[in-house]
């Protein structure tokens, strides 16, 4: 199948997309942003979508730049990731995958990074070889797929969007008008907002992102010691998730120090939280709290695991609903519940081997 026609027209700097959008807009012509081009060519050629005129961001330098802060002990480390950063880009951060790390200077030595296994699985599971060297992080999560691998792990990392317009700020942006720092080189009339990737996703290929708005960075921030893990059932043909599964585990610790200078160990290996992300059963990607609220201080058993998994498509804590589930040829919205409660205790049981713990 061939798309309908279109103008095409490849951006240089942030601002000159930001231009071309609203160009767009004052000629009432509907415009897309492409990045990789793997879900919006497919869409276009099905004719699911007829954008009038493609905006290329492939080349925004803006939304390469990233970096993380990382603490040397304990494993911590937070930043923001550039949304142009391909799967395969995403393969090879080292504090990502658990690579090892060189100081910038001789005082550090060479050390190697706890990683977030969650990521590392989505990595090895996800397309092929060509879409993970196209596909980006930005527009994985900007296309708002029901079924994408990658934003179930960053809704367990509670990840933060940035996103570009010339508004300035967002009166619904849920994190309250924003402005994050501005580079020097960065145009004054570039305004900024954030927002979490929980609030952003709203439904079946629907998100928060207005029509004269770019993505430009995703924002992590990751405890040292936490155990994650990503289990998915993917579709034969389309490898994408019909569920999938992710976990980000954070166990008790910490020591306290009496008076004598006696020191106690506080971790007895039970849970301080639980963040549970399912997608591929809903109209959107969604964390499962009921689950969560579970696992809350709870000691990880085989029974409080499952008795957790079983919650995993209860819509709160304390509620009888369930979320809304999809249910089409491929799948029936019962099969689909199975299988998130199925991946769940798979997810958590591989999280809690990482973490060196037995059940
Ligand atoms: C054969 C195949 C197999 C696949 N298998 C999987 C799979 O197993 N698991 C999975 O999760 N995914 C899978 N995908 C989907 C793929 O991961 C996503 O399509 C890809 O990550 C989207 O990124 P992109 O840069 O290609 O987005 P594009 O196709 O360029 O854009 C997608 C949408 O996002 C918007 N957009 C892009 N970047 C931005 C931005 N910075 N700001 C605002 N809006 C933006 C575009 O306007 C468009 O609406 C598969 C795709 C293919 C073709």
């Amino acid at each position: 199948m061939f798309p309908a026609d279109f103008a095409y027209v490849r951006a240089r700097t942030l601002d000159e997309a930001l231009d071309l959008l609203d160009e767009a807009h004052a000629a009432d012509q509907e415009a897309k942003l492409i990045a990789g081009g793997q879900s919006l060519l497919p869409m276009m050629k099905l004719r699911l979508a007829a954008p009038q005129v493609l905006i290329d961001i492939a080349d925004l330098p803006e939304l390469r730049r990233g970096g993380w802060m990382s603490s040397v002990v304990g494993g911590s480390f937070g930043g923001s990731i550039g949304a142009l950063s391909t799967y395969r880009q995403l393969g090879r951060d080292a504090l990502l995958n658990g690579g090892v790390i060189r100081g910038r200077n001789e005082n550090v030595a060479p050390h190697r990074a706890e990683g977030v296994p969650a990521i590392t699985d989505v990595l090895t599971v996800l397309a092929d070889p060509q879409v993970r060297a196209r596909g980006t992080i930005g527009g994985a999560v900007a296309h708002g797929d029901p079924a994408s691998d990658l934003p179930a792990v960053l809704l367990a990392l509670n990840a933060v969007l940035t996103i570009a317009s010339r508004k300035g700020r967002h009166p619904e942006s849920h994190l309250g008008p924003y402005t994050p720092r501005r580079t020097r080189k960065e145009p004054l009339n570039i305004g900024k907002r954030e927002i979490a990737l929980d609030d952003f996703l709203q439904g079946i290929y629907t998100t928060d992102l207005a029509d004269d708005e770019i993505i430009t960075h995703i924002r992590i921030s990751h405890q040292g010691g936490t155990a994650s893990a990503y289990e998915k059932f993917p579709h034969p043909a389309s490898h994408l998730p019909l569920a999938g599964v992710a976990v980000v585990l954070t166990y008790k610790g910490g020591r306290l120090t009496d008076s004598n200078g006696h020191v106690t160990d506080l971790a007895d290996g039970s849970l301080a939280s639980a963040a549970i992300a399912v997608t591929g059963i809903s109209p959107r990607p969604y964390r499962a709290r009921a689950a969560e609220a579970l696992l809350k201080d709870a000691f990880p058993t085989q029974e409080t695991l499952a008795a957790a998994a079983a919650q995993v498509t209860t819509e709160s804590p304390g509620s009888a609903n369930r979320v809304s589930l999809l249910g089409d040829q491929h799948a029936s919205a019962d099969y689909r519940a199975h299988l998130a409660e199925v991946l769940t205790r798979r997810a958590l049981a591989k999280a809690i081997a990482r973490g060196g713990r037995s059940l």
